[in-house]
């Protein structure tokens, strides 16, 4: 009998039901909720005279819709103010724990569910959110659902699916010093392109993934669905296993051993079958930069913009014209107006001390705006600890608290209209950060690096000496 992929095995666990048609009832073991898909779905149960089925496995935050200062003041945009309260008057309804404004475990939804342990290897996970395959670094089936799905949660803790294809994706070698996780992720969506892993769950291996830390496992899962992926997920490992030990919600004591016993048992067998195999080198990796309005439209940082016709988007020239931008221009040299590190990609500690190793002792460009904004209550505590806000502060960058920010037009952190915006976080469509807004998707330390010079640079060759790796 053949082996079983990692991602098999927590599939074929988690069946409940398989209907005529081949679509199977999933059970979830965590459903996560924000303001912004919920409403809906509470009304949609209540409308129907429901009961959320399972209190305890649902995990609650306010995210999307607040404000990056002034936490303790009433939020300030209407819209913004409704939603957030609705979800705590929600909360209360449904007798849900609630982790508002203010609360310690408040944060973005994918940053707290690993830090407070609560995403473990073998779980499914859902979430009312396109950036839920963030969670699939720990070795689970993480992915985004629907209002009505998020309904169907809330009621079951099940959810009905087909099971999609699989697909591995193998990156051997050693990357080049200063090539992150989100270098490796925006690189293997500029060779798969927006649609290439549509209909796959995508295993990501290979000894530069195994490399990576938690936090850069979750930034190359979290983008996997702007290849088109269902999710991503990453094979536990001592790795994994390190991050959780004595978090909040990690199993103690004996249950720590079985459920560490369970988890090694998880990973892909030696001779399981993919629908599809890919494999590509770290050597060739380099710091990337988008150019263009969708995250697979990017380059190496010296090399140009592809001419037209060198590239089979055929939505290039709309794309140049919306970012300002010509074929064949560089994008190294670029000036730029902010830059926002910050999102459920990369704010993270890690990444904080990758921007604050490289910006110590520097000041930022005096026209370019800077936003540093942690993931979540417990990551501003410890770059706090760390002394990073005085790092970043000194550097002239404003050192915000959590939520999404500007990684989407929705709260009070706008990108004007035209303004170029280098930023951390996965999406660069037209109008993400605002009407009118030019995103350039990259990497920590080049987002660090723009702040610093003020326009899009090469680190390696622009003040590399004072970047202490971390
Ligand atoms: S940071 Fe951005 S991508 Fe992540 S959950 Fe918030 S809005 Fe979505």
């Amino acid at each position: 009998m053949v082996g079983k992929t990692l991602f098999d095995k927590i599939w074929d666990a988690h069946v409940v039901h398989t209907t005529p048609n081949g679509s199977q009832v999933l059970y979830i073991d965590r459903h996560f909720v924000h303001e912004v898909t919920s409403p809906q779905a509470f009304a949609e149960i209540g409308a129907k005279g429901l009961v959320i089925r399972q209190p305890g496995k649902q995990t609650v935050t306010a995210d999307h819709n607040v404000p990056t200062i002034h936490q303790d003041r009433p939020i300030t945009e209407a819209m913004s103010r409704q939603q957030v309260a609705t979800l705590g008057e929600n909360c209360a309804i449904h007798g849900l724990t609630y982790y508002g404004l203010g609360h310690e475990n408040q944060g973005i939804v994918h940053v707290i569910g690993p830090e407070l342990g609560l995403t473990k290897p073998g779980m499914t996970i859902v979430c009312g959110d396109s950036h839920t395959s963030t969670h699939g670094a720990f070795g689970c089936i993480a992915f985004g659902i629907g209002t009505s799905q998020v309904a169907q949660v809330f009621a079951s803790q099940c959810l009905i699916q087909r099971k999609p294809k699989t697909m591995r994706i193998t990156v051997d070698g050693e990357l080049q010093e200063g090539v992150l996780a989100k270098d490796i992720i925006l690189y293997l969506i500029n060779k798969l392109g927006t649609g290439g892993a549509t209909g796959y769950f995508v295993e990501y291996a290979g000894s530069a993934i195994r490399g990576l830390s938690m936090e850069g496992r979750m930034t190359v899962c979290n983008m996997s669905i702007e290849m088109g992926a269902r999710g991503g997920l990453i094979a536990p490992d001592q790795t994994t296993f390190d991050y959780l030990y004595g978090r909040d919600n990690a199993p103690v004591g004996t249950d720590w051993d079985d459920a560490v016993a369970f988890w090694r048992s998880l990973p892909t067998e030696d001779d399981a079958t993919f629908d599809l195999e890919l494999a590509f080198q770290a050597e060739d990796i380099e710091p990337m930069v988008t150019y263009g309005t969708n995250p697979g439209m990017s380059v190496k940082i010296n090399e140009p913009i592809p001419e037209l016709g060198d590239t089979p988007n055929p939505g290039l020239q709309k794309s140049l014209d919306y970012m300002g931008l010509e074929p064949g221009q560089m994008m190294k040299g670029k000036e730029i107006d902010y830059v926002f590190i910050g999102s459920c990609t990369n704010a993270r500690i890690e990444d904080l001390r990758i921007v604050a190793s490289y910006v110590e002792g520097k000041t930022k460009d005096p026209n370019t705006i800077v936003w540093v904004i942690p993931g979540s209550k417990h990551v501003e505590k410890q770059a706090i600890s760390e002394g990073l806000d005085v790092i970043f502060r000194n550097a002239g960058f404003e050192f915000r608290q959590p939520g999404c920010s500007a990684c989407l037009g929705m709260n009070e952190d706008k990108i004007p209209a035209g303004a170029y915006c280098v930023s951390t976080s996965n999406r660069n469509f037209e109008g993400r950060q605002g009407q009118g807004a030019r995103t350039i998707l990259v990497s920590p330390l080049t987002a660090a690096a723009a702040a610093i010079a003020g326009k899009i640079v090469d680190f390696r060759t622009a003040n590399m000496d004072t970047y202490a790796a971390v």
